[in-house]
This record gives C-alpha cells, sequence and structure tokens, in this order.
C-alpha cells in the first residue's frame, strides 16, 4: 500500500503545494516513449517513490527480433566500450522494436510544430547532464538532401535487363520512374528546386565525380542533431530504473480493466512467463507504438514495416544525414516491391530506370545506417521479437549504398540487416476519453526519436500535475480535430474526437 508522501513548502518562485495523492502508475511498452514517460516521471518535482509505485511492462524480453542472426547484438560494442550504455541483460526487451532500429535523427525543422522545440532542447539537456556523447552518441549534425546516379554493382550489366526474367520499373504520368518513397519525404523539395552540385568538402565518403547529381543543405548544427536509438532508449529506462521504476521484461499486457462503473482505470492484467497477472494500476500509460490499438481500439494508428542496414566504414565518415534521391539505371538490382515478398540473392536486373529514396545516417561509432521505404507484405505480429526480416530489402539498401559509395559499399562491412514497425498517424499524447487514468503516448510516425523527451515530459505532467504545463499539446491531444500541413502535403488528417 503506498503512502501519502509529505507536502513541501516551496519558495515563492516554487509551486507552494505538491501533488501527495498516491499513484499507481503502470507504463505499457518498454520503446523510446515508455523509457522516457518513465524517466521523466521520477524527475518531476512530485515524485516520490513512496507515494508512487512506477511500472514499466514490455512484452519482449529479447532484441534479436527483427534482425538476422549474423546481425551485431550490443550497438554499445561498437562506440567506446567503457563510455557507451551497458547492456543489462534484465533489461533485453527494451527498445526491441523501432526504438532501437530507427535512425535517431533529431531535428528543429520536424514536426509536430507543438512539441518539437521543447523536445529538442530536452535531448541537448540530457545529453549534457548525462554525457550522452558517449553514452548514446549525441551529436549536432548537418543533414542534406542529395540526388545521385548510382553506379552497377559488379555482375550487373545493362545488357542483362535486355534479356528475359528482369524486373521491370513502372513507368508513371510525367515520364520519370516510379519512386519508392523514404520515410522523411515530407521534408523533401523537389528536385528542380536543388541546387546543382556545390557538396561540401567533407562529404568525402560519397562518390562526388561519378555519382552526385545535386546536393541541398537541408539542416545544420544550430538544429539538427542524432543520437544512438537503441543507446538512447536503453539509457532512459537504467536512469529511471535507479530512481524506483520497475522495469519487468517479458510482461504483454493483454487488458486494461476499469472500476465497474467504467469512470477510472482499476489494474491491467498481463502474461508472464505462462501465467497471467494482475497489476492494481490508477494511471496506465499506453505506449506500445504500433501495438496501441489491439489494447485501445479508438486510436487510429497504423503499421507499416520498415527494413534497415548498419554498414561499419573503413573510416568514421563526416557527421552528416543524407536524404538521398538515387536513380538506378537500367540493369541494376530491381528492388523488391512494395507488395511482394523479395527473392534473397536473386535479384533481377531492372528494365528501364528506377529512383529509390534510403536515408543514410553517419553515426560517431563508426558505422553509418540506413533505412529503405515501408511496406505491408507482413501484419504486426504479437510481439517485437516475432519481426519477420526480408532480407532481401535488406540487400536493395546494401547495393543502392554501394552504388553511390565505396565506403557504404565495397570497403564497408555490413553489421546489421534489421526489419521493424513504423507507428503512423499520431502522435497521440494524453487522455483516452472519459476514462480517469488511461493515457496514450503512441503513434509517433518518423519521428518518435526525436519526440520522445517531449511526450515522457508531458504525460509525467499530466499524470502528476494534472495538466500538461511544458508545451500545449496541440493536435497531440487525442480529443482534437485538426489538419497538419507540411509544405504542400496533407500528412495528417483527424477527425477523431471524444
Ligand atoms: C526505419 C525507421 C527509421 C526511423 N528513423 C527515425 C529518426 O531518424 N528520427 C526519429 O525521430 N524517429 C525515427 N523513426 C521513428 C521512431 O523509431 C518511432 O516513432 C519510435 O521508435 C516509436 O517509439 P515507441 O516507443 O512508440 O514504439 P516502439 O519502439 O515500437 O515500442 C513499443 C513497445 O511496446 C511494446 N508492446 C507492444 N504491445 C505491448 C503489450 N501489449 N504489452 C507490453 N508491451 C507491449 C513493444 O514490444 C515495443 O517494445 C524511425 C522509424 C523507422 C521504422
Amino acid at each position: 500500500m503506498l503512502s501519502p508522501a509529505p507536502i513541501y513548502l516551496l519558495s515563492n518562485h516554487s509551486r507552494c503545494k505538491m501533488s501527495s495523492s498516491p499513484k499507481e502508475i503502470t507504463i505499457i511498452g518498454g520503446g523510446i516513449i515508455g523509457c522516457c514517460t518513465a524517466y521523466f516521471l521520477t524527475r518531476h518535482p512530485s515524485y516520490s517513490p513512496e507515494t508512487h509505485r512506477i511500472t514499466l511492462l514490455e512484452a519482449s524480453n529479447s532484441n534479436a527480433g527483427g534482425r538476422t542472426p549474423d546481425s551485431i547484438t550490443d550497438p554499445a560494442t561498437l562506440a567506446d566500450p567503457e563510455t557507451a550504455s551497458k547492456r543489462n541483460p534484465a533489461h533485453d526487451g527494451i527498445a526491441g522494436g523501432a526504438s532501437g532500429k530507427a535512425g535517431g535523427l533529431l531535428a528543429l525543422w520536424a514536426f509536430p510544430r507543438s512539441i518539437v522545440p521543447l523536445s529538442f532542447k530536452l535531448h541537448d539537456e540530457l545529453a549534457t547532464e548525462y554525457g550522452g556523447d558517449k553514452r548514446w552518441g549525441y551529436r549536432r549534425c548537418y543533414a542534406s538532401q542529395i540526388d545521385c546516379q548510382a553506379r552497377l554493382p559488379p555482375g550487373f550489366s545493362s545488357r542483362m535487363a535486355d534479356k528475359k526474367n528482369i524486373g521491370e520499373a513502372e513507368p508513371v504520368s510525367n515520364g520519370a520512374e516510379r519512386v519508392s518513397k523514404g520515410l522523411h519525404k515530407n521534408h523533401k523539395k523537389g528536385i528542380k528546386e536543388l541546387e546543382k552540385l556545390g557538396a561540401p568538402e567533407d562529404l568525402d565518403w560519397l562518390d562526388i565525380e561519378e555519382s552526385l547529381t545535386a546536393y541541398e543543405g537541408m539542416g545544420t548544427p544550430d538544429n539538427t542533431a542524432q543520437v544512438h536509438p537503441e543507446l538512447f532508449t536503453r539509457s532512459m529506462a537504467q536512469l529511471a530504473e535507479e530512481k524506483g521504476v520497475k522495469i519487468v521484461t517479458g510482461a504483454r499486457v493483454t487488458a486494461i480493466n476499469k472500476t465497474p462503473d467504467d469512470k477510472s482505470v482499476e489494474s491491467v492484467t498481463y502474461e508472464k512467463d505462462g501465467k497471467e497477472e494482475i497489476l492494481p494500476t490508477t494511471d496506465c500509460v499506453v505506449a506500445a507504438g504500433p501495438w496501441t490499438p489491439r489494447l485501445l481500439p479508438e486510436i487510429p494508428i497504423n503499421a507499416a514495416r520498415a527494413h534497415s542496414v548498419v554498414i561499419k566504414t573503413p573510416k568514421l565518415v563526416s557527421a552528416y544525414a543524407l536524404f538521398t534521391s538515387i536513380m538506378l539505371p537500367n540493369g541494376f538490382p530491381t528492388p523488391t516491391p512494395r507488395d511482394s515478398r523479395g527473392a534473397p540473392g536473386a535479384q533481377r536486373p531492372l528494365r528501364g530506370q528506377q529512383i529509390v529514396e534510403p536515408e543514410i545516417y553517419a553515426r560517431p561509432d563508426g558505422t553509418a545506417y540506413a533505412c529503405g521505404p515501408t511496406d505491408d507484405i507482413v501484419e504486426l505480429p504479437l510481439t517485437a521479437a516475432e519481426v519477420e526480416v526480408d532480407v532481401a530489402r535488406c540487400e536493395d539498401i546494401i547495393y543502392q549504398l554501394g552504388g553511390i559509395s565505396d565506403e557504404l559499399g565495397k570497403d564497408g562491412e555490413v553489421l546489421a540487416k534489421q526489419a521493424c514497425y513504423l507507428p503512423q498517424g499520431g502522435p497521440y499524447i494524453g487522455e483516452v476519453g472519459p476514462t480517469k487514468g488511461l493515457i496514450v503516448a503512441a503513434g509517433h510516425t518518423c519521428w518518435g526519436i526525436q519526440n520522445a523527451p517531449a511526450t515522457g515530459k508531458l504525460v509525467s505532467e499530466i499524470i502528476l500535475d494534472g495538466k500538461p504545463k511544458s508545451a500545449k499539446l496541440g493536435g497531440c491531444d487525442p480529443s482534437s480535430k485538426y489538419v497538419n500541413i507540411i509544405g504542400d502535403d496533407i500528412v495528417e488528417a483527424r477527425s477523431f474526437v471524444y
């Protein structure tokens, strides 16, 4: 049973009274959103481990899901093993989904605008406070948009495309070829607007002479940064645990139970080691990423699988995030179509040309990360541990990188081939309907790493102050109705109001 906390009287500049009501807080999901929520709850001025019991339940108990067996298992071993966030075997399963397999780009030009500035600032403060540069690879970086023409990989030639059994680029109405879009595509400008070349000198790991056709800077170290998402998420979990959060992995929540009058949350039911457990809960935060609608069907979040690779480069590559547009020539290995399974090692030569948009992030640990487009071939499995990797889709990215860079291609070493599910449709942050104590923090699209600290802080305020204080929720509030416009694109249109 939780005891009431003391009420502190503070100076004029501080709040006079702190929340003292005992709370049993359950966070569902050990991705970056759940772990940041746990961290910020424990750093809230009203938090007291005597009064507030916080439990984080994570369904998976392994990070091996969504990675091929030959992939590296612990990214900390790449960075300085003395200073990088250590692996805690009791936390295996934390960051097992997208939060461990994302790029890790942070930007003041991300969306939604209501929470981005707060989150970018919090990332910076966390890095300063805990040595995030060494612990989770935090650094300021550049972001650029590049147009390239890929070279053919060894063993492929344009003549092969004339033979039978070839892949076809589908022409679209304007005469160009169909593009498989990058994840952060909404930030990209039209090719016409790009300046011709003018690439900076330190971008020396791209084949500038042969491949680059256009370059434009998008973000600078003033407004752009990066983290290693798995190491960051792992650190947030560790820091939260040090202040009293109980982390339970291999614990899949199957129900959120309400009081008989339906007015408040009462408990959650979860399965662990084949047994069913019930955890009394006054405040339940659903941070289950793309799995959220399985617990809260009223929250319209979609899941789309995305593949990525990690390449060890022969030398440290300069700090750029590259939004690419790569023209694949006739005879290049055909990218796996969005709507069919890949054939690993058996890509057919392309007939015609095709544009692809992998995103590439140089990392300070001597690697580069790159991700490809989303697909919807395999439905979201039960847990992150069961995510299926389509090796051919990873090979597509590897061929494409090799077509524009020797460092990422023939001179690089592939360390990881992986897949995860991108939560689409949100973010949703706030109370769900009239049920007291039911909060959602999910659906963060391609900016969940960027927006996790603000989300965690705002959720901690909703629970311990009764309302968000550090930023306005704006369109993130599940009860809002809005249309979010980025550039000329409507990226989110909501009509979901309680
Ligand atoms: C390829 C790719 C690249 C990306 N790059 C970037 C980037 O550069 N910058 C950026 O800001 N964002 C990026 N993102 C987006 C970012 O990764 C996500 O928005 C973010 O990781 C979502 O975090 P989450 O905690 O909500 O979800 P997840 O990481 O999916 O975590 C949810 C967790 O909940 C657990 N769970 C689910 N159901 C239950 C249950 N019933 N009980 C208990 N636990 C449960 C799952 O096992 C999982 O561990 C990228 C995403 C992808 C796919």
